[in-house]
């Protein structure tokens, strides 16, 4: 696919709090190969196919972003790495890198990277996020519905092979992978991959109650100061993570609290669903179709418009909470709506 020829470049996203949106989280696909039990029920009604975007229409929307401001993309999902014209997507957004583009990076559960590793290295990506809550073959298939770990651990290793910077997110959650974490974060550093602890969100129905599994990581973070020398790192990736360094293991740990802190000041990002959904933020409702805006007559002055929109409603913070147990959750739609 090539890229059109490229223009002049549009104002620059603001918002009305002054935030430059510098960063995009873009969902090619709302599908998945795993089924976590923290993200979407075992049954998940995914959506039908003419309502996500196309591979055009997903590239039209990543460019109306570069072209205004917009320099690092991620894409995400669902799996992006289950959606077949993944790739082909890659390979286009990774040609303007250098032309606007800083980073293009993906969140991958990495049941699939051994097979797109190179692929991926080729087209420009230099560093993956991977989503890993266990090292437990057990576990991992207990709380991803899906036996797949060696696939996992093989994609990871492949990563590396190609040369991609490995970070891994693992969400926090009591009475399942929590007595595990130092274990993670040991391997993790072992593998010179840095490593992300995440708070879970309430975002979604899911079978079970996630209130039952919530654990605030400053429960981890006491575990780990009595283990090992945690020294808080001035490293910043302009996301809502806070570092440390482990002298012990010589890795970097981030730290991403949602419910117990805010961390909306500095934010850069909006995130657009498979759908073209633009979320202004992941957790509130504010919302502008970019769908209806790439299937208009004029889609080029129709994202546009849209994309300042999305400035004047993007909320000043979230508003996420832990709901207690039984009651719904604070966002209906599921991560993997979102992308994370
Ligand atoms: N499938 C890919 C993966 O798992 O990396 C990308 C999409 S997934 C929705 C992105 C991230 O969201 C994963 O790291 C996952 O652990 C996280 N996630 C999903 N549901 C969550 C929730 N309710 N609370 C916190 N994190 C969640
Ligand atoms: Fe799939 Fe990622 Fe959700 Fe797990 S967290 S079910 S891998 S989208």
């Amino acid at each position: 696919m090539a890229n059109p020829e490229p223009t002049i470049r549009n104002a620059p996203l603001v918002d009305q709090f002054q935030r430059a949106i510098t960063y995009l989280r873009l969902s090619v696909t709302d599908r998945c190969d795993l089924r976590c039990q923290y993200c979407m029920p075992e049954r998940m009604q995914f959506l039908p196919r003419k309502d996500v975007l196309s591979l055009e229409e997903l590239h039209r929307v990543a460019l109306g972003f570069i072209d205004r401001g917009v320099r690092k993309i991620r894409l995400t999902g669902g799996e992006p790495l289950v959606r077949r014209d993944m790739m082909e997507l890659t390979r286009a957004l990774g040609r303007r890198l250098g032309d606007g583009l800083d980073e293009l990076t993906l969140t991958t559960n990495a049941t699939r990277l051994a097979e797109f590793a190179d692929g991926l290295a080729d087209a420009g990506v230099r560093r993956v996020n991977v989503s890993l809550d266990t090292l437990d073959p057990r576990k991992f298939a207990e709380l991803s519905r899906r036996n797949r770990l060696d696939d996992v651990l093989a994609g990871i290793a492949a990563a590396k092979r190609a040369g991609l910077r490995v970070k891994l997110n693992t969400v926090a959650l009591k009475g399942i992978n929590e007595a595990e974490i130092p274990d993670i974060i040991a391997w993790a550093h072992g593998e010179e991959h840095d490593i992300t602890l995440i708070e879970v969100m309430p975002l979604g129905e899911v079978d079970g109650e996630r209130i039952d599994h919530y654990l605030p990581l400053t429960v981890i973070q006491d575990e780990l100061n009595r283990r090992w020398t945690l020294r808080q790192s001035d490293h910043r990736s302009g996301g809502p993570a806070r570092y440390w360094d482990i002298a012990e293991t010589g890795g970097r740990l981030g730290l991403i609290t949602p419910l117990t802190q805010n961390f909306c000041a500095g934010c850069n990002r909006v995130r657009v669903t498979a759908t073209g959904q633009l979320y202004a933020c992941l957790g509130g409702q504010e919302q502008v179709d970019l769908r209806a805006a790439v299937r208009s007559d004029d889609p080029d002055r129709a994202l546009d418009a849209a994309l300042n929109r999305a400035m004047a409603i993007k909320p000043e913070r979230h508003h996420f909470a832990i709901r207690k147990s039984g009651e719904a959750p604070a966002l209906a739609r599921h991560m993997s709506m979102t992308g994370g």
